[in-house]
């Protein structure tokens, strides 16, 4: 079972008490009133999903139910740190990330030829 830690509760706790709630850091337009349905749409609705390193905020619900950032390898599934919700995104680079072998889609396809 995966453990994330919550940073207000300041221990790990089950996943299963967690929510996961989008991208952190999404900055909402100064003016949202004014800025076209182009603009509005990317806000919204556009996301990078990329492959490694993402940034998100999570929701301890079946805890003390505060919303934190976190720092998660979208490859292994491990999250490499949690951090209070308005602290600063933390800089962390590709090698921060632990190289974690883990059986991909991709990898059994190359297998297979
Ligand atoms: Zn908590």
């Amino acid at each position: 079972m995966l453990l994330i830690y919550c940073p207000y509760c300041q221990e790990e706790r089950s996943e299963l008490e967690f929510r996961g709630a989008g991208d952190a850091h999404i900055a909402r337009p100064q003016n949202i009133a004014s800025i076209s349905d182009e603009e509005f749409e990317e806000y919204f609705f556009l996301r990078d999903n990329p492959k490694g390193l993402i940034f998100e905020r999570w929701r301890h619900m079946h805890g003390c139910g505060r919303f934190f950032n976190a720092a998660r390898d979208t490859v292994s599934d491990k999250f490499i740190m949690t951090y209070k919700a308005g602290e600063p995104k933390p800089h962390i680079g590709a090698a921060s990330v632990p190289h974690i072998p883990v059986e991909t889609y991709e990898a059994l396809e190359g297998e297979a030829k």
